[in-house]
C-alpha cells in the first residue's frame, strides 16, 4: 500500500501533533486484505517514533486494528482499510486517542460523558461515501470521551459477505448493540440525541435576539456573520449545521479558493461565524413562527425562541418522487446518494430517476460498477448538458428512457421492480432491479410555513424583496428557500449578508 507522497506530507504535519505514544494493535491473517492493511499501518508506523504496531486478537472481523494508548483500551477499531473518505477518520482517531482534544462544543462533550450505559456501535462504510466520515468521526470521538461507548468501522468493501447478509443498500449505516440504528449522515449533536434524547434545555433565558437565523448553511453563516458585525445581538438555530454544502465533495466555484470540500468549507465557515458574538443552537428544528409583540419561534423540542427580526435560511432538501414504495424501501434500494451507496450496487440493475445533470452524472458513475443502468426522465427530452448526455448515450450498459413517469417501487425486504408508465402510449412496463438513486432536485424546506402568512410562490419558495424581507415586517430569507433565480453557494451567502444588513435597516428604523 503505497501513500502519496503528497498524502505523506500532509500526514507528517498531523503525526507531528500526537500527544503522547499510541498503540495499534492488529488482528490479520495471511490473506490479501490483510496484506493491504499489515502495508498501510507499517507505513504510517515509519512515519512516527510515537507509533507501535503490535499483534492481538480482536474478534471475528479480520483484518481489523484497534488504537489505543498502552495502558488504556480506546474502544476505537477499524475492520478494513480506513482509505478513501476514511483516511481522516484514521487520523483524527489517532490524535484523539493520543490526548488532543476533539473539536466539539463543551455542552455537548458533558452529555457525552454523563451516558453511563455501555454502547457498542458498528458503522458499515463505504471509501467513497462522503457522508460517512462524520458518522464515523462523531462514534468514534463518543469512544474517546467515554469509555462505557466502543465503535467499530466496517468497510464495507472488504466485508461484502457481512453487508450482504444485513441486508445493507446504503451507508453509512450504523448499528447499536446489534440492532439497526440509524442510516445516513447524522451530526454528533443528531447521534447524541437519538442516544440520550432531546436536550432538556430551557431557553427562556435567552432573551429577545435582535436577530434569530434559522439555518446552519452558507446563507445563514453569511447572515448571522453581517449581523453580529453590526452589533446586533444574533442567535443562529439549526437542524444539520452546515446545509447541503455538507454533501458536497469537491467545490471549485468559491471565488478565490480554487478547490475545496463541503465539509472543510462549512469547518472554516463554522470558525468563521464563532469567531463573532453568535449565539448557535444545533439539533434545533424550528416548527412554527408568529409574529406577535416581537417573532416567536417554536422548536420541536418545546421551547420558544424570541427575536425582534428573523432571517429564514432554510436552504433545500431532495425531492421525493412520492410514488408507491419510495418512503417504504428507503435506504433499502432507494436511495439519493450515489457516491455513497454505488458501491453497493456493483455488478447490480439499478435505475436512475431524472436525466438532469445530476441524473447523468449519477448513471455515468454507476455505469462502472453496476450491470445495468436505466435513465428515467418524464420529459421527452434530457435536461441534462450536452457534454454528459454524449457519454451516457455511447455507454453500453446505460439505457435511457424518455418520456417515462415512474409509478411505483415494488420488492420484499429490498427493492426488485420498479413499474413506470410510456406517457405517450399509456403502457406500464417494469424494470427487475435492485436499486433506485432518486435525482429529480430540490425543495425548499418550508413546508411549515404554509400556514405562517409568509408569502411563498408556487414552488413554495419564499418571496422577498431586494432587502430580503418576506410581506412580513420584521422577517426576512435567504438563499436556496428564497424565489431567487439561482442556486449556488456563493449567492447564498450573498443573500444572506443582504438579509443581515435589510435587518439592521429595520431595526434602526424602528
Ligand atoms: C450535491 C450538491 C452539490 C452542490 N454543489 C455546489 C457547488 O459545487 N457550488 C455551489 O456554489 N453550490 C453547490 N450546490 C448548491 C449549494 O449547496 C446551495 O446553493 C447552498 O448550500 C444553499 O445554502 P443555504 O444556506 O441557502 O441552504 P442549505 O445549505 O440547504 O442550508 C439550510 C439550513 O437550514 C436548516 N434548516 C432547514 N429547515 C430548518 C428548520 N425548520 N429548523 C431549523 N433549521 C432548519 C438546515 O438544517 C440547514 O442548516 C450543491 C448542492 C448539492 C445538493
Amino acid at each position: 500500500m503505497a501513500l502519496t507522497s503528497e498524502i505523506k506530507s500532509q500526514l507528517k504535519q498531523y503525526l507531528a501533533l500526537l500527544e503522547s505514544e499510541v498503540l495499534i494493535e492488529a488482528d490479520l491473517t495471511t490473506d490479501e486484505h490483510s496484506q493491504q492493511v499489515k502495508d498501510f499501518l507499517d507505513e504510517i508506523a515509519q512515519m512516527s517514533d510515537k507509533i507501535t504496531i503490535v499483534e492481538g486478537e480482536l474478534g471475528s472481523r479480520k483484518p481489523s486494528f484497534t488504537i489505543r494508548k498502552k495502558e488504556k483500551e480506546s474502544g476505537i477499531l477499524f475492520a478494513g482499510l480506513p482509505l478513501g473518505h476514511e483516511f481522516t477518520s484514521f487520523i483524527l482517531a489517532l490524535l484523539q486517542v493520543s490526548g488532543r482534544t476533539p473539536k466539539i462544543d463543551e455542552e455537548v462533550s458533558k452529555r457525552i460523558q454523563a451516558i453511563t450505559q455501555p454502547l457498542h456501535f458498528e458503522t458499515y462504510v463505504s471509501l467513497s461515501c462522503h457522508n460517512c466520515p462524520d458518522v464515523v468521526q462523531a462514534l468514534n470521538i463518543m469512544a474517546v470521551l467515554n469509555p462505557a461507548i466502543s465503535h467499530t468501522m466496517v468497510e464495507g468493501g472488504m466485508f461484502q459477505d457481512e453487508v450482504k447478509s444485513k441486508g445493507i443498500l446504503s451507508v453509512p449505516a450504523v448499528y447499536l448493540n446489534g440492532q439497526e440504528f440509524s442510516s445516513g449522515r447524522a451530526t454528533i449533536e443528531q447521534l447524541l440525541e437519538k442516544i440520550a434524547g432531546p436536550t432538556k434545555e430551557d431557553f427562556s433565558d435567552k432573551g429577545i435576539y435582535d436577530v434569530l437565523v434559522v439555518g446552519g448553511g452558507p446563507a445563514g453563516n453569511s447572515a448571522a456573520i453581517y449581523a453580529a458585525r453590526k452589533g446586533l445581538k444574533t442567535g443562529l438555530v439549526a437542524e444539520t449545521f452546515g446545509g447541503q454544502v455538507m454533501e458536497t465533495v469537491g467545490i471549485e466555484n468559491m471565488i478565490g479558493t480554487l478547490y475545496t470540500e463541503g465539509p472543510k468549507l462549512m469547518s472554516q465557515v463554522e470558525e468563521h461565524t464563532k469567531s463573532y458574538d453568535v449565539d448557535i443552537i444545533k439539533a434545533q428544528v424550528v416548527t412554527s413562527i408568529e409574529k406577535k409583540e416581537t417573532i416567536e419561534m417554536t422548536l420541536a423540542s418545546g421551547g420558544v425562541l424570541k427575536a425582534k427580526t428573523v432571517i429564514l435560511a432554510l436552504g433545500a432538501k431532495w425531492r421525493n418522487i412520492n410514488v408507491p414504495g419510495e418512503e417504504e424501501f428507503r435506504n433499502k434500494g432507494v436511495t439519493y446518494c450515489p457516491h455513497c451507496d454505488g458501491p453497493l450496487f456493483e455488478g447490480k440493475n439499478v435505475a436512475v430517476i431524472g436525466g438532469g445533470n445530476s441524473g447523468l452524472e449519477a448513471a455515468l458513475d454507476l455505469a462502472g460498477l453496476a450491470k445495468q443502468v436505466y435513465v428515467l426522465e418524464f420529459l421527452p427530452e434530457l435536461k441534462a448538458d450536452k457534454v454528459l448526455q454524449d457519454p451516457a448515450n455511447e455507454t453500453s450498459n446505460v439505457t435511457i428512457l424518455k418520456n417515462v413517469a415512474t409509478k411505483e417501487i415494488v420488492g420484499d425486504s429490498q427493492v426488485t421492480e420498479l413499474h413506470y408508465v410510456e406517457r405517450d402510449t399509456n403502457e406500464e412496463r417494469s424494470i427487475e432491479l435492485e436499486g433506485v438513486f432518486v435525482q429529480i432536485g430540490l425543495v425548499p424546506s418550508t413546508s411549515w410555513l404554509k400556514d405562517s402568512g409568509i408569502e411563498l410562490n408556487q414552488r413554495g419558495e419564499i418571496v422577498v424583496d431586494k432587502y430580503g424581507s418576506t410581506n412580513i415586517c420584521g422577517i426576512f430569507a435567504a438563499g436556496d428557500c428564497t424565489d431567487s433565480a439561482y442556486k449556488q453557494i456563493i449567492i447564498s451567502m450573498g443573500s444572506g449578508a443582504t438579509a443581515a444588513i435589510g435587518a439592521f435597516d429595520y431595526l434602526i428604523r424602528q
